[in-house]
């Protein structure tokens, strides 16, 4: 049931954008959130209400695994039918791989999520922090005839909001540190909030939020460079139990036609190893065939990854691993859109 004054759920997971520093000795430690309402009096401008929870351990973004990504995609089950809306306060480091994972872990969403976090700590005099934690608050609140705006799992930073699974981190410094570089952004902040309806996911109608927490991680990610060595190629092949790989190739997914190349990924197919073509360039995609240096890659049965980024796809792989979807069809689902993370 929608309220006429939206309610917004805000969870710290941890990250710099949760952190206050101590003036006099300058080390930074947690903020209390149960005052976020006090230390930031500018959300009262707000018109949703606010509520808050921390992970009882926070943690720096770079300890991220499956196992948060369960906790969190829990958190929102739980309290989905009570909140409009739901924001993640998120380090920004490996920001791009859960909102890449709660994409397909939530099937049928139909609120907004919005992952954000900063780059200065929110109690620095230069922070980047405010406002993209007041950004992130309002557009999770927007409401359209009487249905949010939102329904999807995307990233605020530096004000632009974007789909979470097309997201990449790119900077260690800017306050612009994410791109999206391969879909537009749904949203832009300026003076006014600019909503590029066109772009937004539409979910499928009446469908229940189903939430999946199965991921298999018996995968790797192999980026080619000119020089990769057949010793390392095999070994990785080798490895036991592994089902699925992220060959991340050059261009549009070109890669060396050598011989012993070319014959380790036909063996590891033929052992039943998912192959995921993508390109190590940040923007543009695979195109198997445009080349002769991938048209071999194509007759073999490797996946097309078309653009879907680094962090999408290895999150696809696991969670597509984990649902167990049969060897017949994985290649068809794997190439198809499942959230909006590939044209
Ligand atoms: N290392 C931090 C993290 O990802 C950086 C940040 O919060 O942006 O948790």
């Amino acid at each position: 049931m929608t309220r006429l004054r939206p309610n917004i759920l805000l969870i710290y997971t941890g990250g710099t954008i949760g952190m206050v520093k101590d003036f006099e000795t300058g080390a930074l430690k947690a903020f209390d959130f149960n005052n976020l309402l006090e230390r930031i009096p500018e959300l009262k401008q707000l018109d949703c209400d606010i509520d808050t929870m921390s992970f009882k351990d926070p943690i720096d973004s770079s300890n991220m695994n499956p196992k948060y990504w369960v906790d969190i995609a829990e958190v929102i089950e739980n309290n989905y039918d009570a909140f409009d809306g739901f924001v993640v306060l998120h380090g920004s480091d490996t920001m791009s791989y859960t909102a890449s994972a709660l994409s397909f872990m939530l099937e049928n969403l139909d609120k907004p999520v919005v992952l954000t976090g900063s780059q200065l700590p929110i109690g620095d005099l230069r922070t980047d922090a405010k406002e993209n934690l007041i950004t992130s608050i309002h557009v999770a609140s927007l409401q359209r005839y009487n249905k949010p705006v939102i329904r999807e799992v995307t990233l605020y930073f530096e004000y632009k909001l974007y789909r979470g699974n097309r997201t990449t981190k790119l900077s260690a410094e800017h306050f612009e540190a994410f791109v999206s570089m391969n879909y537009p952004e749904l949203v832009t902040s300026g003076v006014h909030l600019k909503v590029n309806y066109d772009y937004l996911f539409k979910p499928k109608r009446r469908k229940p939020l189903a939430v999946h927490k199965t991921f298999d991680t018996n995968v790797a990610i192999v980026k080619l460079f000119p020089g990769i060595s057949q010793l390392f190629l095999e070994n990785v092949f080798h490895i036991p139990e592994l089902k699925g790989v992220v060959l991340e190739t050059y261009g549009a997914g070109n890669c060396t036609t050598e011989t012993w190349f070319l014959q380790v990924l036909k063996e590891a197919i033929a052992k039943g190893i998912h192959i995921v073509n993508i390109t190590q360039c940040v923007g543009g995609s695979v195109l198997m065939g445009q080349y002769e240096t991938s048209e071999k890659l194509k007759r073999m049965g490797i996946i097309s990854g078309k653009d879907i980024t680094t962090e999408a796809a290895i999150c696809k792989l696991m969670y597509l691993l984990g649902q167990k979807v049969s060897p017949k069809v994985f290649k068809t689902i794997y190439e198809t859109a499942l959230r909006g993370e590939l044209t």
